[in-house]
């Protein structure tokens, strides 16, 4: 049974999600700010966190940042009361995985959280038991962790640059085109597009240093992406 970590502080919106959540089988735990919103999150397993951005203590990006610094990859949907692109960028640029702009329509939240479940399980998130370390090059990337270290030092990944790589390790030698590679590391999300894929591996690239001379991620022309070595 999934656990969703719910952190809002309006009572209503609380009770709403709780209720609706536990009767979809989820299980549900409540922080009404944003430092024991954090620590709970810190201190035990969740397999989703729904994260308000106003919140008393500490705002949500703050507690996503937070949460990234220290390697803690549970998938983050941002619960946004704004309804300003740039809130949302913000948001997305902190490490969420998604957001959902209040009011929410139940159905809609109900699917992103579905979507990021499926993704985060596809990558072997909380509760799937899996340990996976793989390596490559001077590089080692942990899942359990969530942390890609290069010779013993970490490299700090957004989210969907972990995912990614993860996507593409997964896949280590198959041609993956880049609709596949939206449709497993992105899911349905209605901004995005297959240049944004083109975008998060040149991002990778660099992170792997190798914007000049692509070692690892190789790119096949007209048809996508393979990842080598
Ligand atoms: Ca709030």
């Amino acid at each position: 049974m999934p656990r969703i970590l719910i952190i809002e502080d309006e009572p209503g919106v609380q009770m709403t999600l709780e209720d609706r959540l536990q009767a979809e089988g989820y299980e549900t735990e409540v922080r009404g700010d944003g430092i024991k919103g954090q620590q709970e999150a810190e201190e035990n397993a969740y397999d989703l966190i729904l994260l308000d951005i106003m919140l008393p203590g500490r705002d949500g990006f703050s507690v996503c940042q937070n949460l990234r610094n220290k390697k803690i990859n549970t998938p983050v949907l941002m619960l946004t009361a704004r309804n300003t692109s740039v809130d949302n960028i913000m948001g997305l640029r902190q490490g969420a995985d998604d957001y959902v702009s209040k009011p929410f329509d139940m159905g809609v939240l109900l699917a992103r959280i579905e979507a990021l479940l499926r993704r985060s399980a596809l990558g072997g998130g909380t509760g799937s038991g899996e340990e996976e370390v793989f390596s490559f090059g001077d590089f080692t990337f942990d899942l359990k962790q969530g942390r890609l270290m290069k010779k013993g030092e970490v490299i700090d990944l957004h989210a969907k640059e972990f995912h990614l790589l993860k996507f593409l390790l997964r896949h280590r030698n198959e041609l993956l085109s880049r609709d596949r590679i939206l449709n497993e590391v992105w899911g349905y999300e209605s901004e995005t597009t297959t240049r944004t894929v083109d975008v998060h591996i040149a991002k990778l690239r660099q992170k792997l240093g190798e914007s000049e001379l692509p070692r690892f991620i190789e790119t096949v022309r007209g048809q996508g992406y393979r990842f080598s070595g």
